[in-house]
């Protein structure tokens, strides 16, 4: 079998399971096998595959087709151009979600040279977190998660980058087990936001595989965001600021529900698709609660 040939027939496979850009799909995970760029597959188009190589892009491709996320299969993906190790006890991270964290540290850099303080609430694979580490220089933050399994992947992450020191990691949830002392100058979070009666209809990729902990929000979506609503403000620094990423539509409901618990909403981002998705909020003057 060439290249040509591996490539053509995982596409017409792939678009037979209902996968999204088979082609690309295909060609991504047979550059993953022949550990080779893209690009290059296209120089190449006749090199025979050896009986091994073709065996373990079979198996890729089957994977794939049982609608495994692309993500799962490589074992990694790019958040902010760093590589975050990814498994099925967190969400892969979204392009999306990369417009929160760069709010984020625009933020935390524009303390005048002090070093901000952060809390990445629902923390995940740790991708907000590694990002904010990252791009605000000085930043000290705290990643918080209940589960387990995704602190230990959030931590694996932040060592595979040497910024381990930087991060303090709190099982908990909601804010349980938070030292009730800290103040933070940012409190961030991507949290589970997809109304429960729609789980059943995600896409296979998504439904499967991501944890369902961190993508239901409840009846409305929005559980999470009157709980941040109502206890963050003992836990945010004077002049901190709120960032939440929010789903579609949600944008109608959530500064209503910020401001009864005395937020205003500055500034809503829209996605790459144009959606409102990321809001940034702060406390209404004469409700700083420190
Ligand atoms: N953006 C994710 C999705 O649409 C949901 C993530 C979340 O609930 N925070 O699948």
């Amino acid at each position: 079998m060439t290249v040509l040939e591996a490539i053509q027939k995982s596409t017409d496979f792939l678009a037979k399971k209902g996968v999204d850009s088979p082609r690309l799909q295909s060609e991504l995970l047979l550059a993953h096998v022949l550990e080779t760029p893209r690009l290059k597959l296209y120089l190449d188009f006749t090199r025979r595959l050896d009986e091994e190589q073709a065996g373990s892009f079979r198996e890729l491709i089957k994977r794939r087709g049982n609608r495994e996320p692309l993500q799962h299969i490589l074992g990694s993906t790019s958040f902010c151009g760093l590589e975050i190790t990814v498994n099925n006890s967190v969400l892969v991270p979204r392009p999306e979600t990369e417009l929160l964290a760069e709010e984020g540290w625009k933020h935390l850099n524009s303390l005048g040279g002090r070093p901000g303080s952060f809390l990445d609430f629902g923390t995940g694979s740790g991708c907000i977190a590694l990002a904010l580490c990252h791009f605000a220089a000085n930043a000290r933050g705290w990643a918080l998660d209940k589960s387990d399994e995704a602190l230990k992947m959030a931590r694996f992450n932040i060592e595979k980058h040497q910024l381990a020191n930087r991060l303090s990691f709190v099982q908990s949830n909601a804010f349980e087990n938070l030292d009730p002392a800290l103040r933070f100058d940012l409190i961030i979070s991507n949290p589970p936001y997809i109304p429960s009666k729609d789980l059943p209809s995600l896409q296979d990729e998504v439904r499967k595989f991501d944890p369902p902990s961190a993508l239901d929000g409840g009846p409305d979506g929005l559980d999470f965001y009157r709980l941040l609503a109502a206890e963050v403000p003992r836990h945010l620094a004077a002049g901190g600021k709120l960032m939440l990423e929010f789903g579609d539509g949600q944008e109608k409901w959530i500064p209503g529900i910020l401001e009864s618990h005395g937020w205003i909403m500055e500034l809503v981002l829209n996605d790459y698709s144009s959606r409102p998705r990321v809001g940034v909020a702060k406390r209404a003057s004469g409700m700083e609660m420190n």
